[in-house]
């Protein structure tokens, strides 16, 4: 047995999220949280709503872990038996709460509702917790003070635990325990595989500082490098995480698109406003999702004019013009199509840059020449238009996405003026 005092152990609870029905997300949202603050989540349990099994989860837990954070089971039905469980666990029993009455009181008059016999037994809980109020809901959170470990008990419902982590629980641990500083800094990189990034930035990962510890985080044509620093304070994980941040961009300075959470598109959004420039799409394969990256970040019908999906080869001729003869004897999918595409699509919007796409998603369409996977894209400005080819798998939907957010780094390749670099 160890004890360390800064590690929890994140119980759910449920058997929806046994039989596959809900996806646990709580759990990925509270260790998140948790990390933040310096508290390490060392394991996670799914537990189902069984009494005995329930009491079992929670005996083991507490002999690894001071902070044992559980959800779901708290609601007013017979299948929900967290608050039974607990009474069990602790050896206490159920008692009206005052507070908590006092809130689930004032929730129902904000929301003009009558309280039923059901609901007021939500105030009903364990004799020895602290009450925490759920603004959004009817289920109150707990706090249990017992044998010097800290459970907490919260709804299921990811919004209410949310909120209650934020205004509740957070608070509270950062009270109770005197936490060490956690640094967590996330560097977005794209362009280039894991692998041959891992190569290039070898020697600089050897010399990091020891407190840090460096996580490479691949997704569709992006990969995150996420450095976690511990051991010292806040301010110094800081700025010595600057410093080997400015070292990295000496070496991938070029595909580093962004930090922390920033996407692509916002990334891009941010660069086509700042020089006051518009762009538009014409996407075949992608069938939209080009259009729908760019449109999902708040503010870009500054930038972002318009896009078409000329899907069928007539409407690449009918809507931007492409030559029949062209698409007949070069193919939709080749070069020569997809620069005709940016061209006439970037005067029929009017923008400062249009991109086009045309390849093979799959899983059919292959011809001898040209297989799954396939994909022309171009990039048109004001004065030229250049084509790029690439070669993706079988998978349509990963193909789709990588499609997109490739024709993405294009458009932040051209703004920056990184284009011909490579
Ligand atoms: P309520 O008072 O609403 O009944 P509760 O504490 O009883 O809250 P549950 O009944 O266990 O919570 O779950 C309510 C809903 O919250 C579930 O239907 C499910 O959609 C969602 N939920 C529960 N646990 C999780 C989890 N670990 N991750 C994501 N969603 C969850
Ligand atoms: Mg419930």
């Amino acid at each position: 047995m160890y004890l360390c005092a800064m590690n929890c152990e994140i119980i759910t609870i449920g058997d929806e999220l046994l039989i596959g029905q809900v996806i646990d997300t709580n759990s990925a949202y509270i260790a998140n949280r948790l990390n933040e603050i310096g508290i390490r989540v060392t394991r996670r349990t799914a537990v189902g709503d069984v009494p005995d099994d329930m009491i079992n989860v929670l005996s083991d837990a507490s002999l690894r872990a001071s902070v044992i954070l559980m959800t779901g089971g708290l609601g007013p039905t017979k299948d929900d038996k967290t608050k039974d469980v607990l009474c069990d666990y602790f050896g206490t029993s159920l008692t009206f709460n005052e507070s908590s009455f006092k809130d689930l009181e004032e929730l129902f008059k904000t929301r003009g509702r009558e309280m039923t016999e059901l609901n007021r037994s939500q105030a009903e809980l364990p004799d020895n917790c602290i009450a925490l109020q759920n603004k959004l809901g009817t289920a109150p959170g707990m706090w249990f003070d017992h044998n010097d470990k800290i459970y907490i008990s919260l709804p299921g419902v990811p919004y209410e635990m949310e909120n209650l982590m934020k205004e509740q629980v957070l608070p509270r641990l950062k009270e109770r325990f005197k936490l060490e500083a956690v640094f967590h800094r996330t560097i977005q990189t794209t362009g280039l595989a894991e692998s041959v990034l891992a190569d290039r930035i070898r020697e600089w990962e050897s010399a990091l500082p020891p407190c840090f510890k460096l996580a490479y985080l691949p997704a569709p044509g992006i990969v995150r490098l996420r450095l976690t620093g511990e051991g010292k304070t806040y301010d110094e994980l800081k700025a010595l995480s600057e410093k080997c941040i400015a070292d990295l961009r000496e070496l991938i300075g070029d595909q580093i698109f962004g930090y922390d959470d920033e996407r692509l598109p916002e990334v891009i959004g941010k660069l086509l406003k700042s020089q006051n420039q518009t762009v538009s799409v014409a996407e075949s394969c992608s069938g939209g999702y080009l259009a729908h990256l760019i449109t999902s970040i708040a503010g870009s019908s500054e930038y972002f004019k318009g896009g078409i999906v000329p899907y069928d080869n007539s409407f690449k001729t009918k809507l931007l013009s492409v030559d029949k003869e062209l698409i007949l004897t070069k193919g939709a999918v080749s070069e020569e199509v997809v620069i005709e595409m940016a061209r006439n699509c970037r005067k029929l919007f009017d923008t400062d840059y249009a991109l086009s796409i045309s390849g093979i998603a799959g899983p059919g369409g292959a011809t001898p020449e040209k297989s799954v996977g396939l994909v022309w894209m171009a990039i048109a400005t004001r004065d030229k238009v250049q084509a790029r080819k690439f070669q993706f798998g079988k998978n349509r939907t990963l193909n789709i996405t990588l499609t997109a957010n490739s024709a993405l780094e294009l458009l932040r390749r051209e703004i920056l003026g990184l284009l011909n670099a490579n």
